[in-house]
């Protein structure tokens, strides 16, 4: 319940509350190395403090979670990908109105996805090449993040119209066509699930975390071709406090 009534007053910030959305006006500028790196965003604006003194921060190290009798997810995400971004901190691609996933008896809306190199959760201390975020919007205002960790192996096809449509240019952003969306959705529905938060500034917690512990498949040469556009755009593994996961 707590997580409720916080996301519901950071939702009307001006910052862009979603991860890794594109940057709001008068966000100041942060980034993955140097001074404007993650020990640093903390520092970087009042709106950011939680990156530094938040104890539900994300991403962790998905170790030793609880069993538990978790709902169902099914992702219905038919409606479509019109738009694809590179807005200076990932590639991120934009829903059309009506992409939702169902956990349960909850709905959600999709907002967006983008990606990570390398993965920022860990599973079990193992670290992957590629993360994809599913970030999505509850009816009571609160965020969902549905994670989908990407290993080394086949080429992946919906990767591969992505990184096909992607613009070079920071700031730039794309039509997107011919996306197959379930080439980055494992058919094994099981997952780990907890309470963490945005791992971009403003890092807002309170984010329901829904990571597949079912990896999808991407070709090296898929990897290194985003990796030229993103060297690193990974925040390190937090805190885990005194979290509770639960896995199905
Ligand atoms: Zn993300």
């Amino acid at each position: 319940m707590e997580r409720r009534s916080f996301i519901k007053g950071f939702a009307g910030l001006a910052l862009c509350p979603v991860c890794a959305g594109a940057a709001a006006a008068g966000e100041p500028h942060w980034g993955y190395e140097g001074g404007e790196g993650p020990e640093y965003w903390g520092k970087l604006s009042e709106e950011f403090r939680a990156c530094a003194i938040g104890r539900g921060q994300s991403p962790i190290d998905l170790d030793h979670p609880q069993r538990a009798d978790l709902p169902k997810l099914d992702p219905r995400y038919a409606a479509g990908f019109p738009r694809i971004a590179n807005n200076g901190h990932t590639v991120q691609i934009d829903a059309a109105p009506g992409n939702r996933l169902v956990v349960g008896e909850d709905v959600y809306d999709l907002i967006q996805f983008h990606f990570h190199h390398p993965s920022e959760h860990r599973l079990r201390g193992r670290r992957f090449p590629l993360e994809c975020h599913f970030v999505h919007r509850g009816t009571d205002g609160g965020l969902a993040v549905l994670g989908v960790l990407l290993a080394r192996g086949r080429a992946n096809g919906a990767f591969e119209t992505i990184l096909a449509h992607a613009p070079q240019q920071a700031g730039a952003s794309a039509a997107l066509t011919g996306l197959d969306i379930s080439g980055l959705l494992p058919d094994a529905g099981r997952y780990v699930r907890y309470s963490g938060s945005l791992t971009t500034p403003p890092c807002s917690e309170g984010v329901d975390w829904i990571v597949l512990t079912t990896p999808v498949e991407v070709a090296e040469t898929q990897v290194a071709r985003f990796a030229a556009l993103y060297p690193n755009n990974a925040r390190p593994v937090q805190p885990r406090n005194r979290r509770i996961l639960r896995e199905t």
